[in-house]
């Protein structure tokens, strides 16, 4: 089994996800008493949360690269960055490094692709639902018709995830404001909505509605357990 390197900690809530799935996994793969061999570095959020909304991505690149190049001494044999937003500095963290890295957005559009999904609905930070690091990725490398939400949705999707999940705070109000936007998405003809910020699976499940979910964490935490095994 390979060592699975987890750069975590953004937040830390949705690391908690990441860690339990990626276990869950192993023991449903090997069984017995089997877990999964994990390197992790999880870094304080809060300055990086700063530098994003400053718009200093180089200087949230130059402290992920340096915790990810400590979670590739510590012994993993590949990395997940546990959390979509900064795979907008993925590249720089790819160039540093000498394992391989899975990429979250790849992952889940492999996923969509063997559902036969071809236009789909996304749900993250306003970095991720506006800039091209990943929705650009998941149109020019996979064909994925990808639609987001208007503006206003955008902005209450964005806030809570900020000043609510990711301080582990569940608020049944936002919850109500999500699933109308995930049925907005659907009206707009999405066929299933990406939860494409780790933290979002805290507060909508599959359950709560028709539209066919795609949460990036468990996703991500999957693709982690196949390629250790395998
Ligand atoms: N975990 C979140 C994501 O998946 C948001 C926090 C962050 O900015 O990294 O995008």
């Amino acid at each position: 089994m390979k060592t699975i390197g987890l750069l975590g900690g953004m937040s830390w809530e949705s690391t908690v996800g990441y860690y339990r799935a990626i276990n869950e996994g192993v023991k449903v793969q090997l069984g017995g008493l089997h877990s999964a061999k994990i390197a992790m570095v999880s870094v304080d959020f809060e300055p990086i949360e700063k530098l994003q909304h400053a718009g200093d991505w180089d200087g949230t690149a130059r402290i992920l690269v340096d915790a990810a190049k400590n979670v590739q001494s510590a012994g993993a044999d590949f990395l997940l960055i546990c959390t979509n937003t900064m795979h907008k500095v993925a590249p720089q963290i790819e160039e540093a490094l000498d394992i391989p890295l899975l990429h979250i957005a790849d992952a889940t559009a492999e996923t969509l692709l063997a559902k036969g999904i071809k236009k789909v609905g996304l749900l993250g930070t306003g970095f991720t639902m506006e800039q091209d690091f990943y929705k650009g990725r998941l149109s020019e490398k996979f064909g994925l018709d990808v639609v987001v939400p208007k503006q206003a949705d955008r902005d209450i999707v964005h806030r809570v995830i900020y000043e609510e999940l990711c301080l582990g705070k569940i608020d049944a109000n936002s919850k109500a404001e999500y699933l109308c936007i995930i049925d907005a998405l659907a009206e707009q003809g999405a066929e299933a909505v990406i939860l494409g910020c780790t933290e979002i699976g805290m507060l909508v499940q599959q359950q709560d509605t028709r539209v066919p979910l795609v949460d990036t964490t468990m996703i991500h935490a999957h693709k982690a357990v196949e390629y250790a095994v395998k």
